[in-house]
């Protein structure tokens, strides 16, 4: 460790800038931010200066949808605003990826709502530090929702895990205030299995069999 430190010290101040920004990254130690910090060293100007206008451009454009909390650059997102998906159904996923993935089968019509994450009291994040707000003001006020729909149904999406279940019990129970239906997807997914590398068959499954709460 202290090695380490001594050696990052001696390299010119924009190279350990670099390196500490790197390893600020979640799974990227020290030395891999090394190794990263050489290969941009050693690649051309024109493609390190890519992976640095790519940056700017997400920080610049993209957003989170005001309806779903999705990633976008339009607002509100291209689902939200589409026409040929049916908002009264909100399927309920904690990240972004979650949402690319049950988007690739294909199978789902409906509209979805973005969590953020999960509740992990542990780690400090409550109801305020995810979207849970905004999910139910869609669900109350159909001015809130996409198109100005009314929510008839929210299929909870999470990852089947204990965290996952701890958190779709919170929001059932928000939910339960409103007089929609709601519905989870069914256990085609294994326990402690994640949407993002399940495949599409199983997704297909899960959505099409979902079960009441
Ligand atoms: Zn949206």
């Amino acid at each position: 460790m202290t090695r380490m430190q001594g050696r990052s010290r001696s390299y010119p101040d924009s190279v350990t800038q670099l390196i500490d920004q790197l390893s600020s990254l979640p799974g990227i130690g020290k030395r891999s931010a090394e190794r990263l910090t050489f290969y941009l060293l050693k690649s051309s100007t024109e493609q390190a200066l890519g992976l640095a206008s790519a940056i700017e451009a997400v920080k610049r454009e993209i957003r989170h949808c005001s309806i779903c909390s999705n990633l976008t650059e339009a607002e509100p997102c291209s689902i939200c605003s589409d026409p040929g998906r049916d908002a009264s159904k909100v399927l309920l996923v904690e990240q972004p990826r979650d949402l690319m993935t049950l988007e690739e089968t294909g199978m789902y019509s409906g509209v979805y709502h973005v969590l953020l994450g999960r509740l992990d009291p542990l780690d400090g994040i409550g109801p305020d530090s995810l979207s849970v707000r905004e999910l139910l003001r869609r669900v109350e006020d159909p001015s809130h929702n996409c198109r100005g729909v009314k929510v008839e149904e929210v299929i909870l999406g999470l990852n089947p895990d204990m965290d996952g279940d701890t958190t779709s019990l919170y929001l059932w129970e928000q939910l339960q205030k409103s007089d929609i239906k709601v519905t989870r997807l069914a256990r085609g997914l294994p326990t402690g299995s994640q949407i993002e590398y399940a495949n599409s068959a199983v997704l297909a499954d899960a959505i099409s069999q979902r079960q009441s709460l």
